[in-house]
């Protein structure tokens, strides 16, 4: 019986001999000239949801950090381990990427978890306060959408995350001022994987609209 291990393997297996002999020229020049990849995506840890298979994306194309619910925290002076945030001064200010993607996906179990929340009754210690950063924001959803189904809450909760996760990429002063300064976009896109369907957040009309 092939276990979920033993398909890593053979999944190594099958790149070693398959697509990396095809890249191989690419991946020696990434080696030795480094990487320079011009997107950086935030993306959630889902398992449906990986950025390079979803982008076709080639080896150097994206430095990607993935979290729980897709989520960039605001800055923050105290702590020490700040995953998050080190990987994304190390995108900007290390490889001066030109793009930060935060992708949102649909079906988000980090989201569904915050949506459910009950004070005081999770089991969560690191994954309920984690995805606390989104309570005003789903607060705010169940003000101006109560009549609203639950599906229908439930994306624009995982909407809104993407759009407050962009709101606190602009904490940082590196990514401020690399945006005023044009050097730095930001993009918020969204991903329904059963469509599938990909939406990018429209900053003048504020809405979601789809690619295609
Ligand atoms: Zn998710």
């Amino acid at each position: 019986m092939t276990t979920a291990v033993d398909k890593l393997v053979q999944g190594y297996c099958s790149y070693r001999d398959g697509a990396y002999e095809k890249s191989r020229p690419l991946i020696e020049d990434l080696v030795e000239r480094g990487q320079h990849p011009e997107v950086a995506v935030i993306a959630c840890s889902d398992s449906r949801v990986d950025p390079a298979i979803l982008f076709q994306a080639d080896p150097g194309d994206l430095f990607v950090v993935r979290n729980v619910a897709n989520l960039v925290p605001p800055m923050e002076e105290e702590g020490t381990y700040h995953g998050t945030s080190a990987a994304l001064e190390f995108a900007v200010l290390g490889l001066g990427v030109k793009h930060l993607v935060v992708l949102g996906h649909a079906h988000c179990g980090g989201i569904k978890l915050m949506m459910d929340a009950q004070p005081g009754t999770s089991s969560f210690k690191y994954v309920s306060p984690w995805v606390s950063m989104l309570a005003a924001a789903h607060r705010r959803v169940l003000a101006t959408m109560g009549q609203a189904d639950e599906k229908e809450r439930t994306r624009a909760c995982e909407q809104n995350a993407v759009l407050v996760s962009l709101e606190n990429l602009t904490t940082f002063s590196w990514v401020r001022e690399r945006v005023e300064s044009g050097e730095l976009q930001l993009h918020g896109w969204y991903v329904d994987i059963a469509v599938p369907q990909l939406s990018a957040y429209d900053w003048e009309s504020g809405s979601f609209k789809p690619f295609n």
